[in-house]
């Protein structure tokens, strides 16, 4: 017979599921409720259809939109119909925009932060933000979504149990030590290279790791021109297109 209160699995006698009941002591518990989030809110590396469901919706419900470049994220958001207010926030904002961002988290406004292409904070602005954040009371929410990192190694073919991920190279100083490094990992070594600086990187990991070094350079991920190149450190340049190096790249190497 049916509970006239809703049964003990939650469910009430219409057949209606009821939320689970609000408990506070699992919540994490911040000095001022009232204070805004901040989304760490990861966005497409080239196909706009990689933006994921819940990012949306973040996008969509947020009160400022925290981006490296606003004429580039308009592209994202008039895809989506999002229209929000946008805040420029990048690698050479100065602590006066991350005061700005604070007091609109302080007052209670919800930030999403997005950069121009995956995710923020991994080669690319947030971690003064939200170190701020953090330092403020401020709860600060992963969106997780594309990163070039992932997205490369996951079809590289190389190992992927471990890896060794450097971001971009230096282009000087300990540039070699870096290399020497990558000699001595026993993992996969990931970096992200400029088109301009591709084939001197090569030419300069040639001197340094072994020629049977297998190598993946993956072009252009997620768009048209999706391109993975593979082969060894001996080998992967007779397989690159000849002519200058145009586009985006990661590169990924194992000491097979
Ligand atoms: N935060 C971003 C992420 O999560 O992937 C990385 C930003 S970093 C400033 C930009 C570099 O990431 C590019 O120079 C390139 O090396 C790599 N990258 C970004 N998008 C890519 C793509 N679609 N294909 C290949 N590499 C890409």
């Amino acid at each position: 017979m049916a509970e006239p209160d809703g049964g003990s699995d939650g469910s009430s006698d219409s057949g209606l599921h009821l939320e689970p009941q609000y408990e506070p002591q699992y919540e994490p518990q911040y000095e001022n409720m009232k204070q805004g989030k901040l989304y760490i809110t990861a966005t497409p590396i080239g196909n706009l259809a990689d933006l994921t469901f819940r990012a949306k919706k973040i996008l969509e419900t947020v009160d400022l939109i925290a981006c490296e470049d606003t004429r580039h994220s308009k592209i994202l958001l008039n895809h989506y119909g999002i229209q929000k207010p946008l805040l420029s926030f990048h690698s050479h904002s100065g602590r006066t925009k991350v005061d700005k961002i604070i007091q609109h988290l302080k007052n209670g406004d919800d930030v999403a932060l997005i950069s121009d292409a995956g995710t923020p904070g991994i080669s690319d602005p947030g971690y003064v933000l939200i170190q701020a954040a953090l330092e403020n009371g401020i709860e600060v929410i992963p969106i997780p979504g594309p990163s070039a990192v992932l997205t490369a190694l996951c079809a590289s073919g190389l190992p992927t149990d471990k890896f060794l991920y450097l971001g971009f190279l230096p282009v000087k100083k300990g540039r070699q030590t870096l290399f020497k490094s990558m000699a001595d990992s026993k993992y996969t070594v990931v970096f992200y290279e400029s088109p301009h600086r591709l084939l001197k990187t090569i030419c300069e990991l040639k001197k340094v790791l072994k020629p049977d070094t297998k190598v993946t350079i993956a072009k252009e991920l997620t768009k048209i021109y999706e391109t993975f190149f593979r082969g060894t450190l001996n080998d992967i340049e007779k397989k690159l297109p000849v002519g200058k190096p145009k586009g985006e790249y990661v590169v990924m190497v194992h000491n097979g």
